[in-house]
């Protein structure tokens, strides 16, 4: 079959059927609280998960219609063409790609367009090449983050707008909190939900059913996959699609894969299926001057690359700071409760290059 997004099959005459474990997130005075999201954890899932020493934890894996991005910071950053290749970083090589950037600088675009990306081109000098513009102007910078973006040039740095899947008006209309890591609800941010599969779903031939949690695949004597099976509202139900995609995140698509095939695993002959896995390592700065006020909403909007593909004075790449949503007490107390005051800090995020 020709690639394509969910969107783009559309109108295509082919019958799909999205079979989803959480439901539509519902809105609810919960999806604008600090303390419901960062302390009681209110949208998170009521499973626990195990370290390999057996430790468990409960995981920042949300189960809803549209998955993690309901909840996600809409940066919708393009790797870097350096990503694609070689590269020498503090823990280790890098290897290239089997492609380079330009094959996928097309699709950039599109899924840009898809999801209405907010940007600029022009400030951040590891930026690759677009050869189409964002489709929107940037989200502003608010007062205090001006500020900060004209301290940073002033040093020499290459401070530059976030690209954001983000309708501010749309978010501040629903209430006056930052988006990352708040649940979408409404159009203000622009999710799995909320951007492509919404037109998709117009179409009579393309059904999503909720609720629906896929416990194994089922493979045919040649290896193809013959049928899901799931469990919907408790019931036990097999499903003979002619293609099976299986997207249930990086997580979940191994755990399905680990547990079919009667235990003994499918597609996993390199015996990697569930291993590798990437997340951010990433670490919180907060920048706290006790004469000036962050007065700041949603914060979110700035990015700097000067330590990306470099590590600043010629050193190996280090990554990427970017701001994260504006931080308040409530958070701090679910991460450090005995020293959180209700500070009026500017917090960062610093993440290693992609390679690592
Ligand atoms: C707080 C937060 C902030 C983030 N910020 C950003 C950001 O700014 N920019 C960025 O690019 N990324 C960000 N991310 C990461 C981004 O959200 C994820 O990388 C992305 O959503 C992954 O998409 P996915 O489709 O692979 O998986 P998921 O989003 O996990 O979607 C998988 C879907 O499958 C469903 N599912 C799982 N198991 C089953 C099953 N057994 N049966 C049926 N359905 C199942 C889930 O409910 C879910 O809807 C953030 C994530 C979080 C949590």
């Amino acid at each position: 079959m020709e690639r394509r997004s969910l969107s783009a099959l559309a109108g295509s005459g082919a019958r799909i059927a999205i079979l989803e474990r959480g439901e539509r997130l519902p809105d609810t005075p919960e999806t604008r609280s600090y303390r419901s999201i960062f302390v009681d954890g209110h949208f998170r899932p009521k499973e626990m998960w195990r370290e390999p020493d057996g430790t468990a934890f409960n995981p920042g894996n949300f189960y809803f219609v549209g998955g993690n991005s309901k909840l996600f910071g809409a940066v919708l950053l393009r790797y870097r063409a350096e990503d694609f290749t070689e590269m020498q970083h503090l823990g280790g090589v890098s290897p290239a790609w089997p492609f380079p950037y330009e094959k996928l600088e097309p699709w950039y675009g599109k899924a840009e367009r898809l999801f209405e990306v907010r940007g600029e081109l022009g400030q951040d000098p590891t930026e690759p090449v677009h050869t189409t513009p964002y489709p929107h102007g940037p989200v502003p910078d608010e007062p205090a983050i001006a500020r900060a973006r004209a301290e940073l040039k002033a040093q020499g740095l290459h401070p530059a707008t976030l690209p954001l899947g983000v309708d501010i008006d749309a978010w501040l209309a629903g209430g006056r909190t930052p988006w990352d890591g708040f649940p979408n609800t409404g159009k203000g941010k622009k999710d799995a939900e909320s951007a492509p599969p919404a037109a998709a779903l117009n179409d009579p031939n393309i059904e999503l059913i909720t609720s629906a949690h896929v416990e194994t695949l089922e493979a045919g004597p040649g290896g193809r996959i013959e049928a899901v099976h799931y469990t919907h509202n408790g019931e036990r139900k097999r499903l003979c699609p002619k293609l099976v995609i299986l997207s249930a995140g990086a997580i979940n698509s191994a755990a399905i894969l680990l547990r079919s095939g009667d235990g003994k695993g499918l597609a996993n002959r390199s015996d990697q299926v569930g291993r590798n896995f990437m997340n951010h390592n990433c670490s919180a700065m907060l920048a706290i001057n006790p004469f000036q006020r962050n007065d700041s909403v949603y914060q979110k909007t700035l990015m700097l690359n000067d330590y990306y593909l470099t590590g600043g004075r010629g050193g190996l790449p280090l990554g990427n700071v970017q701001l994260l949503g504006k931080i308040n007490g409530d958070i701090l107390k679910a991460n450090a409760p005995r020293y959180a005051p209700r500070l009026h800090s500017t917090s960062w995020l610093a993440m290693p290059s992609t390679g690592t």
